[in-house]
């Protein structure tokens, strides 16, 4: 998506004069982008009314910067799509609280479970897992090894089949033994269908969870709607997390399941692995939809990496960055882990940074580096 909007401003910013027939034609880009991503229809229609409305062209004194307004009312409308104003539930550390998740089979909620659990642990807390899918061979299996892995307490069952008694046995048992955060995985079927929403009903009336997170593969598409709605009508979901943004989501899934459960999107799913997981921050997201790159989570990246030179980032800040500090960049980049750093990297764009070619990824900083040795001070 990112690319495509990132385009459709550019036309804008290609064209000296901005009127009517100027915005109508980037409305008409930024619509396309929007639905390519997957973003409902009527989500999309909303968004370019609210645009028209907000952007008054010919109420603008000449002095004005056009493509700026028209930039910014995109940036903002986007915004508040993201963002429902209502803060979710916030488990409290050391106050017990039970989170369910809830998602269909495959979306990623086990391994969800998992990431939240120990993000939560690496805070301070002590979570817990409760194993509820009693629907799929193997589910318990998974969340031992995973809970195993992260040295997280759980609980399940090999031979008990009926999931409300497993999740009430389970939060109980964690309620005694004074545990903070105490999560509930839950089973999914490969479809929504109403065994799975009555089963989700059942086990959210027996542990009564102080919030529910519906889990979300960020690749489905135009299903993402309907999907978490579903499950909105099933349990009162009071979040969103959405997995595999990584892959080949578009990013559209995100503005579908806010909508559609009115509930914020509080984490992203970012690989398999256990630390790959990220809160998830409405206004850098939308930048990165826009291609308009995100310097406050590019930040975020380099101080995780441990990045030696501070100043730098000072001079980043008051836009005094130059091919000289890129260079120390790269080189502190290439010896810490790189992590997504550089696709925050307004300019560089996420191409630069594919998952799994670290290696590729690193030639071509090398690469670059070597094309910086070659220049004189002045840069030439
Ligand atoms: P569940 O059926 O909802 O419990 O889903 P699982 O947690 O078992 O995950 C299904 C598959 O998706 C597994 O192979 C996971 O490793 C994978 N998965 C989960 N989250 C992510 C993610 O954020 N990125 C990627 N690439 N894969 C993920
Ligand atoms: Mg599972």
């Amino acid at each position: 998506l990112g690319g495509s909007l990132a385009r459709a401003l550019q036309k804008m910013s290609n064209s000296t004069i901005i009127d009517e027939n100027v915005l109508n034609e980037c409305l008409k880009e930024i619509t396309r982008a929007l639905l390519q991503a997957d973003v409902q229809f009527k989500l999309v229609r909303d968004l370019q009314m609210n645009i028209k409305n907000i952007v008054n062209l010919d109420h603008l004194a000449p002095g004005h910067n056009k493509r700026n307004i028209i930039q910014q009312a995109i940036f903002k409308e986007l915004c508040k799509m993201l963002d429902t104003g209502e803060p979710s539930f916030m488990p409290k550390k050391g106050k017990t609280s039970v989170v369910m998740f809830v998602g269909l089979q495959g979306s990623g909620k086990t391994t969800t479970c998992t990431k939240y659990a120990l993000y939560h642990q690496k805070k301070g807390w002590k979570p817990a897992l409760v194993c509820a899918d009693t629907f799929r061979a193997g589910a318990f299996d998974q969340l031992k090894q995973n809970a195993t892995k992260a040295k997280i307490p759980f609980y399940g069952s090999y031979v008990e089949s009926d999931p409300v008694q497993i999740a009430v046995e389970g939060v109980d048992r964690f309620k005694k033994e004074n545990r903070d955060l105490i999560i509930v995985d839950t089973s999914g079927r490969h479809k929504q269908e109403a065994a799975l929403f009555e089963e989700m009903r059942q086990v959210s009336e027996a542990t009564n969870p102080d919030l529910a997170i519906f889990v979300m593969d960020g690749s489905i598409g135009q299903a993402a709607y309907d999907q978490a709605q579903a499950f909105k009508q099933s349990v009162a979901i009071g979040a969103v997390i959405l997995t595999k943004m990584d892959g080949h989501a578009k990013g559209g899934g995100a503005l579908s399941a806010v909508a559609a459960t009115k509930s914020p999107l509080t984490f992203i799913g970012t690989g398999e692995h256990m630390h790959e997981f990220e809160v998830f921050n409405v206004q850098s997201f939308v930048k990165r939809l826009m291609g308009m790159g995100d310097l406050s989570g590019f930040i975020d990246k380099i101080q995780e990496v441990e990045y030696q030179q501070p100043e730098h980032m000072l001079k980043i800040l008051d836009g005094n960055f130059t091919l000289r500090m890129m260079y120390d960049l790269y080189q502190s980049m290439l010896k810490g882990s790189m992590g997504q750093a550089l696709s925050l990297l307004p300019g560089l764009g996420a191409k630069l940074m594919r998952k799994g070619q670290e290696k590729e990824n690193q030639a071509k900083i090398k690469r670059y580096m070597v094309m910086m040795d070659s220049m004189t001070k002045e840069g030439k």
